[in-house]
This record gives C-alpha cells, sequence and structure tokens, in this order.
C-alpha cells in the first residue's frame, strides 16, 4: 500500500530535466524540438519497488535499461549523448527526491532538442520522470485480446529494437483498434505473418509443457522482462524457454499465454480472437512465473540482488 499520497498525481514534486532537478510543472521542451516535429526521441520505462520490510526501494535492472537506451541513441546517431553514469545518477536523485516509499513506473528519455531539421543529431535534451503505479489488476484476472489487422513495424523500417516514441504509433493504432472492437489489447504479427508482440509487452505461449516466444528477429523490442522469464525459467523451474518463428494459430492452441514487460509484468492472455487460451483463466505456469518475478524484483529473495538497485543508502 502507498504510504504516501505523490503531489501532481502521482509524479511527485520533482523530474530531472537535463540533468536539472525542477518542479514537476516547469518541465517543458520547445514546441519545434525535432523530438516534437520529426519524433526523434527514444526513451526507457523502468520500474522501481517498494519493499516495506527492508523499507528500501529498489530500481530493477537499471543498467541494463540504460544500455538499451545508449544503443537506442547509437543507432538514432545522437551526438554528445549523456552517458549512462549520468543518466543512472538522475534516476536515483530523481527518486531521493521525491521520497519514493511506493511502486512507481519511471522513464527516462533522450531527444534531440531545441529548433531543427530532421536530420539534426544534437543538442541532445533529457528528462526523467516517474509516476505511482500498483501492480496492474490485469496480472490477476487476465486479458482478453485480438490478433490486429494492423502489421507490426519492422526491423527495416522504424526498427522495433530501437526504443523510440515513434514506434508507439504502430502500438497505439492496434491497442485503440483492439479496444474499440471489445479486446483488452493487441497481439501483433510481423509482415511475414508470425507473431511479434503486444503493443507494449513481449509474448510468451504454453504448448505441451514448453515455453515459446518469437525470437528476436521477429520484429520485437529485445525485451529487459523478456530476457529475465528465460533465465528465471531456466533457473526455478528448470524450463528451456524456446525462440522461434511462432505462427498465429499456435495462438488458438495455447494452453497458457502472457504478455510481459516493464509496465505490464506478467499479464495473463485468457482469449485470442475469442479462442479461449486452454481453460480460459490464469495458467498454472503463467501463475508461478508471476509469483517468483513479483518476489525477485521486489527484493524479497536473495538472487540477482545485481539486478537491484537501492535507492537509500
Ligand atoms: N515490447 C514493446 C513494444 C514495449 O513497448 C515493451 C515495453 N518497454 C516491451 C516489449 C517490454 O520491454 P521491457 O521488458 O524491456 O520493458
Amino acid at each position: 500500500m502507498p504510504t504516501q499520497m505523490l503531489p501532481n498525481n502521482g509524479h511527485g514534486e520533482f523530474m530531472i530535466l537535463n540533468g536539472a532537478l525542477v518542479p514537476f510543472a516547469d518541465a517543458r521542451i520547445h514546441c519545434l524540438a525535432p523530438a516534437v516535429t520529426y519524433a526523434a526521441n527514444v526513451f526507457e520505462g523502468l520500474r522501481a519497488y517498494w519493499n516495506e520490510r527492508q523499507e528500501q526501494l529498489y530500481v530493477f535492472r537499471l543498467d541494463d535499461h540504460l544500455r538499451r537506451l545508449d544503443y537506442s541513441m547509437k543507432v538514432m546517431r545522437f551526438q554528445s549523448a549523456y552517458e549512462p553514469a549520468t543518466l543512472r545518477a538522475a534516476v536515483l536523485r530523481l527518486l531521493q527526491a521525491n521520497n519514493v516509499r511506493e511502486g512507481v513506473h519511471m522513464r527516462v528519455h533522450a531527444y534531440v532538442d531545441v529548433d531543427g531539421m530532421m536530420t539534426a543529431t544534437s543538442p541532445i535534451g533529457m528528462f526523467v520522470s516517474m509516476v505511482a503505479r500498483p501492480i496492474s489488476p490485469q496480472a490477476k484476472q487476465g486479458i482478453h485480446a485480438a490478433v490486429s489487422s494492423w502489421t507490426r513495424i519492422s526491423d527495416n523500417s522504424t526498427s522495433p529494437r530501437v526504443k523510440s516514441t515513434a514506434n508507439y504509433v504502430n502500438g497505439r493504432l492496434a491497442s485503440l483498434q483492439a479496444k474499440i472492437d471489445g479486446y483488452d489489447n493487441a497481439i501483433l504479427l510481423t509482415g511475414g505473418g508470425q507473431v511479434a508482440e503486444g503493443p507494449g509487452a513481449c509474448l510468451f505461449i504454453v504448448r505441451e509443457g514448453s515455453l515459446v516466444t518469437p525470437d528476436v528477429t521477429q520484429d520485437i523490442l529485445e525485451s529487459i522482462t523478456r530476457a529475465t522469464i528465460i533465465q528465471g525459467a531456466e533457473e526455478w523451474l528448470n524450463l528451456r524457454v524456446t525462440e522461434r518463428r511462432v505462427a498465429r494459430t499456435e495462438l488458438y492452441g495455447a494452453d497458457e499465454m502472457f504478455f510481459c514487460g516493464t509496465g505490464q509484468e506478467i499479464v495473463p492472455v485468457v482469449s485470442v480472437d475469442r479462442h479461449p487460451v486452454g481453460t480460459g483463466n490464469v495458467g498454472p505456469l503463467t501463475a508461478t512465473l508471476q509469483q517468483r518475478y513479483f518476489a525477485l524484483v521486489r527484493g524479497e529473495t536473495e538472487e540477482h540482488k545485481d539486478w537491484l538497485t537501492p535507492v537509500y543508502e
């Protein structure tokens, strides 16, 4: 339970803009920044979890997120971009300044600032924001998904591996269409018709006891949660995840299915295109993975302490 009500609708008193702590209301950029006009803007979504017993806040896999952001900036050819160490310090500083003692979702953005052309590669601006975010109710009850008629963007257009805000136009179209059609979320297929991922999460299925997920060449984001689950399944359950192409109709024959991502964590998918997945309830393997994942990220176990960055001394 939250121990405090964070101001600004859960965003806290402060944000970090271009390295400086600023009041939430003052975190603004110019409307002609290429970040706005040409979507020259990459980011990471992270979570920090509050451990009440230890009175500690843990950022989950902070360095892995910052490595991926660095890669996104490289592919976008951002010049003189912020170093991961600087961004790391900014994340911790913001959480401390807002005195966070509950679960939050964070954004770390890097973008082309000021006023420039489509090809501008500097100056680079950055911001860090946060918002209170408890575990979603969908984690318990699961969701109903539809295979989208929108195709997933591809590596040779706006690469899904680069976490740019532009990619979320594709996710937005698919998500809104799914909701208008009466579903909770969408599953996108690649241009070749194979399963890719959701608008903001990767997808796993269970078939005859084995875990399967589209491989990293199937137009997905190289998700940190996906990597955590692949490693966790092996360490916790002695299960090897198969990374391969997944056909649409395999979804209809799956025994269990779930989305995974930093924001969504592990969300069971209980039907696809109105075909029940397995029994139509949250599957046992999914429930076990959820339990292990939540214990890990909250620092309730001794495993992978290197993935948890404590915020308070
Ligand atoms: N795919 C997409 C399109 C996403 O937006 C996200 C959320 N970042 C994910 C997958 C999951 O990635 P991660 O586990 O690194 O948060």
